[in-house]
């Protein structure tokens, strides 16, 4: 579909039916397309990712690794170690909990672990979503709400549950920002990412902050592995699959790791993990090197609470897609009478339309648009012509390509670091990226342009080989599993 195709000029809609979300009267939107096109072109041209483009980024992806693998602050990526250098082996036995604290939802999870044969006997999980306001309240009220969460969850079992005389229930903290872990079970706070502003934890031990809370809560309960998401899928994606080697999280943020060669880290001063390897955590999020950028998305920068930081982010992951193309629409309706005459006054509001809303948009693929129509009109208070809606999903469509494009090449960049390192470890034979996040999950056209970022820059041949996959929710269960691996009483896997 192309803006070329459309009728160009002003012109009516008319619509007399009474349909939800549809306003039931007959009314006449006057959208001045020819005023509009332009700005379309230009979104497109300023966000282009042709394979030129793909390939420095993953080129600068992989350098940028290299970077920071060399020394600490050597490079936007922060090659943050991981302290996992024991994979889970499938071995693992009895019960075990986890924690994420993601971006949007904090999840609690209780599994039961049987070895070998009987591998996870049982999963249980809730789910709560983080109340605004803790965003930007104090890091004692956060982890007090955590804390209540699990203490809830604890009590909800009833006895049910047995462990070995003497023991306290061990957890896997999934923490999903940047932490410089100092072992497996501690970490020190970098920064708050993905919109959070919590007083008094930066620079503080996590580990040390969800203590001092579960204490407060009379809660017993010890957390025995600190894991990043990415570091939780690969480890619960590893699992059922040996070929495991990167985890990708496409979520309201997104974060990349991989498992890494020991001797590849110069910065790594230290004793040898016993296998000689370990997983890293690349914080790619806050890359930004040959990024494609456009007004809007400078725009966006500026006004984020993170000006400068995490451009990889805002320009691929769930939290921003939707922000970046209200910006877009609001500069249509704005110059370019979009929308007709006046602008949407819902439209001038930060963040009222979501990815999820660009995502539901694309999936129309009626004639006349209905959905994209009642989304705009139901979400930004739009109303909206048929071929203003045609360049609302055109305009869409190239924020989510551009996303999708450059998380397939960052992906490149660190396979090919891999393979530079070890030549046939990773070309040549099966490699499985586990893919994890409410954004990969839901929206299928990202998938589709990540995979083609992908299968553009290996060729055919190679990434025949490279299986990216779905892991759902696989960090729960990996975090679970490596607080396992690193339980502080006796096992025997
Ligand atoms: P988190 O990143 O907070 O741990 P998730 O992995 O569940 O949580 O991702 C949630 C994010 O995924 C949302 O903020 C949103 O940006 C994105 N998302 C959720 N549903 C959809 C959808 N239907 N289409 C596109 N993006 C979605
Ligand atoms: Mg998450």
């Amino acid at each position: 579909m192309s803006v070329n195709s459309l009728a160009v000029g002003s012109f009516y809609v008319s619509r007399s039916r009474s349909r939800r979300g549809v306003p039931p009267i007959r009314m006449a939107v006057r959208s001045n397309i020819v005023s509009v096109a332009p700005f379309l072109t230009k979104l497109q041209r300023d966000s282009a990712t042709p394979l030129p483009v793909l390939r420095y980024v993953a080129d600068a992806m992989t350098t940028d690794m290299r970077a920071g693998l060399a020394t600490d602050g050597g490079s936007d990526l922060k090659m943050i170690l991981s302290y996992v250098d024991c994979l889970p082996s499938g071995n693992e036995k009895g019960l075990f909990y986890a924690l994420d604290l993601g971006g949007t939802n904090f999840r609690v999870l209780r599994v039961q672990l049987g070895g070998k044969q009987e591998r996870v006997i049982a999963t249980e999980f809730e789910q709560v979503s983080i109340p605004q306001e803790l965003m930007f309240g104090t890091s004692e009220e956060l982890f007090d709400f955590i804390a209540s969460g699990l203490a809830n969850f604890a009590k909800k079992e009833g006895g049910k549950f047995h462990l070995p005389h003497g023991r306290i229930r061990e957890i896997g903290f999934t923490f999903s920002f940047p932490v410089k872990q100092t072992s497996i079970d501690s970490g020190i706070l970098i920064k708050w990412t993905k919109g959070f502003a919590v007083s008094g934890s930066a620079g503080r031990d996590v580990v040390a902050c969800l203590n001092e809370a579960m204490e407060r809560q009379g809660l017993d309960m010890r957390v025995s592995a600190l894991v990043n998401d990415t570091v939780g899928t690969l480890a619960g994606a590893r699992y059922w699959d040996d070929d495991v080697m990167v985890a990708v999280i496409l979520g309201t943020g997104t974060n990349a790791c991989y498992v890494e060669r020991i001797d590849a880290i110069p910065k790594l001063r230290g004793p040898e993990s016993f296998s000689g390897r370990t997983i890293v955590n690349t914080e790619w999020g806050a890359f930004s090197n040959g990024i494609p950028l456009t007004e809007y998305d400078r725009d966006m920068d500026a006004a984020s609470i993170n000006p400068g930081e995490q451009i990889f982010e805002k320009t691929i992951s769930g939290m921003y897609l939707g922000e970046i193309a209200r910006r877009v629409l609001l500069k249509m309706a704005e110059v370019g009478d979009i929308f007709g005459k006046s602008v949407p006054e819902k439209l001038s509001t930060p963040s009222a339309l979501r990815t999820p809303d660009l995502c539901a948009m694309q999936q129309d693929n009626s004639d006349d648009l209905q959905s994209v129509g009642s989304i705009l009109y139901n979400v930004v208070g739009a109303e909206s012509s048929l071929s203003a809606r045609k360049i609302v999903v055109e305009a869409s469509d190239a924020i989510v390509k551009r996303g999708g494009h450059l998380a397939g090449a960052g992906i490149v960049g660190i396979l090919q670091k891999m393979e530079e390192d070890s030549s046939g470890l990773i070309f040549g034979k099966r490699t499985v990226v586990a893919m994890d996040g409410g954004l990969y999950e839901h929206y299928p056209q990202y998938r589709r342009y990540l995979k083609e970022a992908v299968t553009e820059l290996l060729g055919l041949e190679i990434s025949k080989n490279i299986v990216i996959e779905h892991s759902k929710d696989g960090s729960g269960i990996g975090a679970a599993l490596l607080a396992a691996t690193n339980s502080k009483y006796d096992h025997d896997y």
